[in-house]
């Protein structure tokens, strides 16, 4: 399914590497095949690339056009705990009924999506937040860092931001609720100041003075353009002799001799070993092998202003509303809130209206109306955690998606773990929270 957005097309986006374009019906030796480029196949094939294997990147789209093309852009070392806990299961019924409420359910779509919300349920605990946070926290560890240093080898430093990224609330309830939040995770090394008012102005003049608390969380950073960058990573798979390949997956057969065949509308790659990073999707396809995830998709959208009018140098989150405005080259971006509606629903574009209208009313100086719009599928486990590890069934087979809010920050080490597997080194952390065979 192609999103439809409003942004500029491939085309006129720079950095964009270009795809194989084989004869139809053609098939391809694909050696250590990745399906999916969005920001974590591509970091995927990009550490198999390092590693010295002849790599195939499959998707039916350029790379960073779905998910990873309109998220937030936030390097969070800080987003290791699980979003879905008991105080979003305690705030549920209250946003269900505000139309303009950080959660909505596209309740025609219920019957699809009741069988992974219900297990889901078990999950909003707080043991169950700990043990995720434990696994997760090797996930996030260092990520902006890592991309930092992954964008300058690509040429294109400008793409990662380093500095503090900012929280705003409008109730003291709020923030000491998130204040004591932030401890725990300072447990795990997390840094972050506390502001009032003033320091908030200082940091942030065009902000609302609504917001008379914030938090400042040290040591992440943002992407100032989450689709540019995974074009930009594509090509440094590309220059280092990986192949991209364009065409949608239809099917996947496993070989009697080993290996898994990858059948697409533009020709057939045999995979040597195949990694599924296919994001919200990614279940559609391993259920060919004999694998079944309950993956369902949290859809969020985004809202852009090109020329807000206002100057804003930090992502800044409304924590209330579940959202973040974050300045990137395409303007300011304001993207966030969760939409049950499955895999299949139109986008519903009034979600992006909302984000619009909050975003001028944490920055009241913005101009104008939003310039694009935008819908994503954020791919979500019913334990908040995704998949990374070899199939059960199928030898040479690899999992990579579920990454719900977090994809982009969890890329860099899901790529490196993969690269481990596949070359049969152990991976310098445990990775059994994140097992095929869990559910
Ligand atoms: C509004 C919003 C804000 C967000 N903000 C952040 C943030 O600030 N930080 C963060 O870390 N994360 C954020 N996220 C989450 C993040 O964007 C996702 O977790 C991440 O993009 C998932 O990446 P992916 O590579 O798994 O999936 P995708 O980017 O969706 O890539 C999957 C690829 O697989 C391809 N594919 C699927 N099926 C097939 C097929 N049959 N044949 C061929 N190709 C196929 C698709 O075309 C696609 O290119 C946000 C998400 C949303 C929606």
């Amino acid at each position: 399914m192609t999103i439809p957005n409003t942004e500029p097309g491939p085309a006129e986006r720079p950095g964009a590497a270009p795809a194989a374009r084989p004869a139809p019906g053609a098939s391809v030796d694909g050696g250590v095949t990745v399906i999916g480029a969005g920001i974590v196949g591509v970091n995927c094939a990009l550490a198999l690339a390092r590693d010295g294997h002849r790599v195939t990147l499959v998707d039916r789209l350029e790379p960073g056009e779905f998910c990873s093309f309109g998220n937030a852009g936030i390097l969070s070392v800080w987003s290791f705990v699980p979003i879905f806990g008991p105080e979003v299961l305690m705030n549920v019924p209250k946003w269900l009924i505000d139309p303009k409420g950080p959660l909505t359910i596209r309740w025609t779509r219920l019957p699809q999506i009741l069988p992974w919300l219900l297990r889901m349920l078990p999950k909003a605990s707080t043991a169950h937040i700990k043990h995720a946070a434990q696994a997760m926290h090797h996930l996030t560890a260092d990520c902006a860092e890592n991309y930092a240093k992954l964008a300058a080898e690509a040429g294109a430093p400008e793409l990662v931001r380093l500095h503090p990224v900012l929280q705003v609330y409008e109730t003291e309830a709020e923030f000491e609720k998130t204040d004591r939040d932030l401890q725990f995770r300072a447990t795990y090394g997390i840094k972050y100041d506390r502001l009032d008012r003033a320091a908030l102005h200082d940091l942030e003049p065009d902000l609302s003075d609504r917001f008379p608390f914030g938090h400042a969380l040290l040591g992440g950073g943002t992407a100032a353009n989450p689709g540019r960058l995974v074009k930009v990573l594509a090509e440094e798979f590309r220059k280092r002799g990986g192949t991209l390949f364009k065409g949608e997956v239809r099917r996947l057969r496993q070989l009697e001799g080993g290996g898994v065949m990858v059948e697409t509308d533009a020709g057939d790659v045999r995979a040597e070993r195949l990694v599924i990073a296919a994001g919200a999707f990614s279940h559609r396809l391993s259920r060919d092998l004999g694998d079944r995830f309950p993956l369902g998709t949290e859809r969020g959208y985004h809202a852009v202003f090109a020329d807000p009018g206002v100057r804003v140098s930090h992502a800044v989150g409304w924590k209330a509303r579940a959202f973040f405005a974050t300045p990137m080259e395409v303007g300011l971006r304001c993207a966030g809130t969760v939409e049950l509606a499955g895999h299949d629903a139109a986008p519903d574009f009034k979600r992006a209206e909302i984000i619009a209208r909050h975003a001028k009313t944490m920055f009241p100086g913005i101009k104008g109306e939003m310039t694009s719009k935008w819908m994503g599928f954020r791919p979500t486990l019913p334990d908040s955690m995704p998949v990374i590890g070899p199939s059960d069934r199928v030898p040479g087979v690899y999992y990579a998606f579920g990454h719900q809010h977090v994809g982009l920050i969890c890329g860099p080490a899901t790529g490196r773990v993969i690269a481990d597997l596949v070359q049969g080194r152990v991976p310098n952390f445990d990775i059994s929270a994140f097992r095929a065979g869990r559910f």
